[in-house]
Formats: C-alpha cells, sequence, structure tokens
C-alpha cells in the first residue's frame, strides 16, 4: 500500500460555498485508488481579498486546485480565470491538476451561468468541470475523486519517468 498525500486548495468568490462544499466530501467515504490510500489535504481560502497576503503561503506546493463558482452569480464564474491565473503563478511546479465546480444546482431555477458556457471554459483552461449543490449533497464527492484520480496519475508518470532515467 502505498500512500500519496495531495494538496489541494479550494478557490473562489466569497460564499460561492467551498467550505460547505468540502464538508460535504469529508462526510463521505473515498475509497477509490486500488493499491493507493490518498489523502487530499483541503486547504479552504478566505476568498477575500483582504487576506490576500496571509494566503499566499497556502499555495506553495499545490498539487490540484479546485475552482468555485455559484452558477446563480455570473461574477463567481468571471473571477474563476483570475483564481486560476493566480494558483499558476503562486503554483508554478511542474504540473497543477484542477476542476471547475459549479455549486447551487438546487437553486437551478435561478441559473445564470449555461452549464455548456462553464463547461468550454473548463475545457479550455484543461479543467474538468461537475455541477454540485453542497446544500442537498449533490454530486460533492465527484471534483475531489477527479482531483485525486488526476494527482495519481501525475505521481504514476513521474514514476515512470524516473525508472527511464535510472
Ligand atoms: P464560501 O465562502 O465559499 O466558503 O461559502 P460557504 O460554504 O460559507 O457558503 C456560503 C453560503 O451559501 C452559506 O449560506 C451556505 O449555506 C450557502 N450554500 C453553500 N452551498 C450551497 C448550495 O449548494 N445551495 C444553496 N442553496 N446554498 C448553498
Ligand atoms: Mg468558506
Amino acid at each position: 500500500m502505498v500512500k500519496l498525500r495531495a494538496k489541494c486548495v479550494l478557490a473562489g468568490d466569497s460564499t460561492v460555498g467551498k467550505s460547505a462544499l468540502v464538508h460535504g466530501f469529508r462526510s463521505e467515504s473515498a475509497h477509490f485508488l486500488k493499491n493507493y490510500t490518498l489523502e487530499l489535504f483541503i486547504f479552504d481560502s478566505s476568498g477575500k481579498e483582504i487576506f490576500y497576503d496571509m494566503v499566499e503561503s497556502q499555495w506553495e506546493h499545490t498539487a490540484t486546485i479546485c475552482l468555485v463558482y455559484d452558477i446563480t452569480n455570473e461574477a463567481t464564474f468571471n473571477s474563476c480565470a483570475k483564481w486560476l491565473e493566480r494558483a499558476r503563478t503562486q503554483a508554478p511546479s511542474s504540473q497543477l491538476a484542477g476542476v471547475l465546480v459549479g455549486n447551487k444546482t438546487d437553486l437551478a431555477c435561478r441559473r445564470a451561468v449555461e452549464y455548456t458556457q462553464a463547461q468550454e471554459w473548463a475545457a479550455s483552461q484543461g479543467l474538468e468541470y461537475f455541477e454540485t449543490s453542497a446544500k442537498e449533497m449533490e454530486n460533492c464527492d465527484a471534483p475531489f475523486h477527479s482531483l485525486a484520480r488526476a494527482f495519481h496519475h501525475m505521481y504514476e508518470e513521474k514514476l515512470e519517468h524516473i525508472r527511464s532515467i535510472v
């Protein structure tokens, strides 16, 4: 059994549901990788610019990023580009696996960002797209499982590379 630890930073504007999402994930069991146990250390950033300097160090050694926005609030979707840019500059380490999460699907009647619009932007940035409702505990584990799989894949590729040079 190999134990892997991946650091995951949660990013997104304030009130999009980052904390609620992590809460939903933690309460579900996560056995998904054969021969590995993988712990995701999730760093829940405040999302407030005022804390920018304080949270700067949170980005060190980041391997995965979970970008979250609120599907009823277009501004929070538009901010995702900025959050991703910050992650890429703060964590320039070789590879960064990421997902985009549109949260609050229980408020679909107030939807302001179309599924396809979000998915297309995510794909253009190399991110997998998920929609969740942290309130209804709907699909909350899927983005984190995807990140864990992506991290595992990067790890295997690194091992393969090391094997090829020794
Ligand atoms: P954060 O600032 O991104 O960490 O957001 P929070 O997790 O603190 O959530 C902000 C507010 O949105 C709280 O009042 C939550 O109850 C609410 N919230 C979070 N997720 C959902 C959701 O999926 N649906 C609805 N309707 N409300 C949500
Ligand atoms: Mg929070």
